[in-house]
């Protein structure tokens, strides 16, 4: 994730992507990331917070229902947000844990990690994800900065357009 650092300090600041339905991108945009709200509809393999990624394919599975029936036409205008993420301290995790609600105790000054970073399974990392992701379940640490409204072409082949209506 080192090319998207926008801040060398200890805030260790990066633009990342947050997926979510049509219907919460005003209420994000409005009142900012809520993580009590995190996870209700796809799932906490990292346990609590707000799940960012660097990789827009990634946050493009989060635009709508997965539910195969709810899922959006393959041409529907999608919406990412593009995050500023404060993730100062990363926890990083080996192995999912998705009952996590604060992650652990920094060695440094006992205090908890500012957040938590899954590093994929191209990362020699973590079993259960492809991508990256970073956790973060203090919501000041994230600003929504910019929509991405995009769509797919009909004629596209990507993994998730197999799934969906044209
Ligand atoms: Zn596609």
């Amino acid at each position: 994730m080192k090319n998207l650092k926008i801040m060398d300090s200890e805030t260790n600041e990066f633009f990342l992507f947050h997926g979510t339905k049509k219907d919460d991108i005003a209420r994000i945009c409005k009142d900012g990331f809520d993580a009590r709200l995190s996870g209700t509809s796809a799932g906490r393999l990292f346990g609590y917070g707000t799940y960012l990624t660097p990789n827009f394919s990634k946050a493009d599975h989060y635009t709508e229902d997965r539910t195969s029936s709810k899922r959006l036409k393959k041409d529907a205008v999608r919406t990412v947000i593009v995050v500023r993420a404060a993730l100062g301290a990363p926890y990083r995790l080996t192995a999912p844990n998705p009952e996590m609600t604060v992650p652990p105790p920094h060695p440094v000054d006992g205090a908890p990690y500012d957040s938590v970073f899954a590093p994929g399974i191209q990362e020699s990392g973590v079993g259960g994800v492809d991508w990256p992701e970073a956790i973060v379940s203090r919501d000041s640490q994230l600003l929504p900065a910019f929509l991405v409204d995009y769509k797919h072409m009909n004629s596209c082949t990507c993994s998730e357009c197999l799934k969906r209506p044209a």
